[in-house]
């Protein structure tokens, strides 16, 4: 074996694809022939049979007792959602905008949650409207909610977003624990339930997340203890029957080297049994878990496509036509505090797994001396993938092992199927906007 091969971590295997004839295929269509669907390059494709084997393996592995919810903020499109609506039990919203597409895609009302600071007065009408369960973040909040559902004379369904006391150890984005502009205070939520039963709102129950992108099982499950705990011991304040738990989302997936999938099944004996005790004290309580990222994630790639190569002092540069104003995050520059890769490939060059370990031993005896023409095509040189912008942050994969890239090539960056193309300034350097597929 490749002795510098071995030694580097190495991104997990994104096999959730398959390859026929060096092809990437997204869902059985060769991306040859996804990006003739697409008419241009650059674009997202989401992969439906990728989103439903993710919804298949949290059915398997998670309690029966446990209601999936998507967050659609990791991926809003429309299709996405309308695609999701039958396989989940709930959408959590987190603007009206979204509301008006979960409601579009058909799914009842009373199956939508709202959460999100700052929802402005029009926001939590159209919620009130539609039976959604607002997850109240402030108690401004509450007392608006009170005012529209007085002068609409429409009952409100409120939950009470509770920032914790505690924080969810190993968490690329802490959202729960010291001060917080999400939730309520654990310490005043005594004080919030007093007011939710004094003005008559319809109480719901309790939402407490703390955090995104996990990928320690263990954290996850102490955090799953300690928001039951919290959920019992501030229930033990109030008459208000405890109705939904909702646990939020968090699961992680692994993009960056080194990273490995997460185990979900001891998650899911952990939370049967958590569930099981809380139901015995709660007998009416639905415990929900809102994911996003862990659905909708590894189906999507981001596929651009060589549009120049040149050397710089020894260095090759393969430059796109897409990059950080697509994919914000894939850059590097979305909350991550050191630039890593996201998994790349070359989805017109693909290689089998055995390939790829064959030519990792063969580069190993390759001379220094052999001349660039003897070069094969399989093997491995290391390349920046820079996109069109001005500035140095338009980097999309640094010193990445792929074989020989040449324009017209097209670069496929996986992982890409939550917070990718509505989490970037598309609009940034005014370049032409990629489009999304569903297939
Ligand atoms: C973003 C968000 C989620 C989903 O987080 P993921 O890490 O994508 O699973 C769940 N709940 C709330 C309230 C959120 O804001």
């Amino acid at each position: 074996m490749n002795l510098t091969t071995k030694a580097k971590p190495q991104h997990a295997p994104m096999d959730q694809f398959k390859v026929h004839n060096n092809w990437l295929m997204v869902n059985g269509v060769s991306l040859e022939r996804v990006k003739l669907r697409a008419g241009q390059t650059p674009f997202y494709a989401y992969d439906r049979s990728v989103i439903s084997h993710k919804i298949a393996q949290l059915r398997q592995y998670m309690p029966q007792s446990l209601k999936l919810h998507y967050a659609m903020k990791a991926n809003p499109m429309p299709a996405v959602v309308s695609f999701l609506n039958s396989q989940v039990d709930g959408i959590d919203v987190a603007s009206g905008n979204e509301l008006l597409v979960a409601l579009n895609s058909g799914i009842a009302g009373h199956q939508i949650s709202f959460a999100g600071p700052g929802k402005q007065s029009q926001e939590l009408t159209m919620a009130i409207a539609s039976s959604v369960t607002i997850n109240v973040e402030s108690f401004n909040e509450l007392s608006n909610i009170a005012r529209i559902s007085d002068a609409t004379g429409i009952s409100a369904k409120v939950a009470v977003r509770v920032n914790p006391d505690f924080e969810l150890k190993s968490s690329g984005m802490k959202m729960g624990g010291g001060p917080q502009q999400f939730g309520i205070d654990a310490e005043q939520v005594p004080k919030a339930l007093l007011q939710i039963e004094a003005l008559g709102l319809d109480y719901q129950g309790l939402h407490i997340f703390s955090g995104s992108q996990n990928l320690n099982q263990h954290a996850i499950m102490q955090t799953h203890r300690q928001i039951f705990e919290l959920a019992s011991r501030l229930q033990r304040s109030t008459n208000l029957e405890l109705l939904t738990l909702n646990i939020g989302g968090g699961l992680g997936i692994p993009y960056f080297p080194g990273e490995m999938p997460l185990d979900i099944a001891p998650i899911g004996q952990a939370l049967a049994e958590l569930i099981d005790n809380l139901q015995a004290a709660h007998p009416n309580v639905e415990v929900a878990m809102e994911l996003g990222r862990y659905i909708v994630g590894e189906a999507g790639i981001y596929v651009c496509e060589v549009v120049d190569i040149k050397e710089s002092r020894g260095t090759r540069f393969a430059i796109v036509n897409g990059g950080l104003h697509h994919h914000l995050s894939a850059s590097g520059n979305f909350g991550q505090v050191i630039r890593k890769n996201y998994p790349v490939a070359i989805g017109n060059k693909m290689i089998s797994k055995k390939q790829s370990s064959d030519i990792a031993q063969n580069n190993t005896r390759l001379d220094q001396s052999v001349s660039q023409e003897k070069v094969s095509a399989e093997q491995l040189y290391p390349v920046q993938i820079v996109g069109p912008l001005c500035t140095p942050l338009d980097l999309l994969a640094d010193k990445y092992e792929l074989p020989a890239v040449e324009i017209g090539d097209l670069v496929v960056v996986y992982q890409s199927g939550a917070y990718g193309f509505t989490a970037s300034p598309r609009d940034f350097l005014s370049h032409p906007q990629p489009v999304e597929l569903l297939i």
